[in-house]
């Protein structure tokens, strides 16, 4: 089992990408979702199940007294700080929050998030970052002794995120092989896309796209699809395959990725889901969106019970909580 802590440090070095995770995650950086397999996915929902019973039962328990998690956001952030916060607090331990006016420079030109890292590392026992540029929660981990934990890195990847959602489609629809997925809206610069569609490709599914075309999804996740010979489509229009899907995660114009704003004034509003067209939906399937919402789903789908991203949202905690209690070594 790979142990962090007990390895050398890295003087600065850059090591690349996260190593496939144990199944016990000990002392693990959790950096991508190319590092699971389904053997593990299934471990970690197992433990977030039972962090969902105990909470349901008892609130919070103490498994995890004594630990400190650094939680440093560089980004803004409701839903990702607030259920690690919450996570930590309910398992009993403390948290450093970073959230708020963090000032930083461009990690590819100076050392301030590594000299952060190093500075939190020796507070704390686990550290979650969220970062503007893509590949800087690697960065942070080649530095760092002491886990980490990737809460977006830039339009690149949210791995926890592709977990909850992941979890939620097993809960809710009791299966993944064998659905047929579909996923709206900016699948350019929309990293939890990139971070899901990447994790269904270790099940047997199907995808379909939605997007304007200057927010097509990225080659590379593209070619990943392809290479698992798994059947997509892409389509500019919600219509065409609304009746197929049994999963429909849509999601906002990332408006702070554009460089011309006349650009994102143009796709802004090309989508909103509205009762009308969720009765051409199957009876049984499920509306998921990471949050938040700037328009895409009508508030009038709120109550229908297809809608699952209120209950995708409180699953965060609870695989959150496993998370951390797994990579403390605690599960
Ligand atoms: N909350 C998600 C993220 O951080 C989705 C979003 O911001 O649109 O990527």
């Amino acid at each position: 089992m790979t142990d962090k802590q007990n390895a050398p440090a890295n003087n600065g070095k850059k090591v690349g990408r996260a190593p496939k995770l144990d199944n016990g995650f000990y002392s693990q950086d959790i950096i991508s979702v190319s590092q699971f397999t389904r053997e593990n996915l299934e471990y970690i929902f197992g433990v977030a199940e039972e962090m969902r019973a105990i909470v349901k039962r008892v609130g919070s328990t103490d498994l995890l007294k004594g630990s400190v998690l650094a939680c440093v956001f560089y980004e803004p952030s409701t839903r990702t700080s607030a259920s690690f916060i919450a996570a930590m607090s309910r398992l009993g331990g403390t948290v450093i929050p970073i959230t708020q006016g963090v000032q930083f420079s461009s990690v590819s030109k100076g050392e301030s998030l590594p000299d952060t890292i190093r500075t939190l590392e020796s507070y704390a026992d686990i550290i979650v970052i969220r970062h503007p540029e893509m590949g800087s929660a690697q960065i942070a981990a080649d530095y760092a002794r002491k886990p980490i934990i990737n809460g977006g890195d830039g339009v690149g990847e949210h791995p926890t995120q592709a977990l909850l959602d992941l979890f939620t489609i097993e809960e809710e629809l009791g299966r993944v092989d064998g659905l047929n997925v579909g996923m709206v809206g900016d699948l350019r610069y929309g990293r939890t896309v990139h971070s899901l569609a990447r994790l269904l490709c270790l099940y047997d599914v199907q995808f379909n796209f939605v997007s304007p075309e200057i927010l097509r999804l990225p080659l590379d996740v593209m070619n990943e699809i392809r290479n698992h010979d798994l059947p997509v489509s892409e389509t500019y229009d919600v219509s065409e395959i609304i009746s197929d899907v049994d999963v429909l995660y849509i999601t906002r114009v990332q408006k702070e990725r554009f460089a011309d704003l006349s650009q994102y004034e143009e796709v802004r509003d090309l989508y909103v889901l509205t009762p009308e067209l969720m009765e051409d939906a199957k009876e049984k399937m499920i509306v998921m969106h990471p949050l938040p919402r700037v328009g895409e789903i009508s508030y009038a789908v709120d109550s229908d019970p297809r809608a699952a991203y209120f209950r995708q949202m409180e699953n965060g905690m609870y695989l959150r909580m496993a998370l951390l209690a797994a990579v403390l070594g605690k599960a």
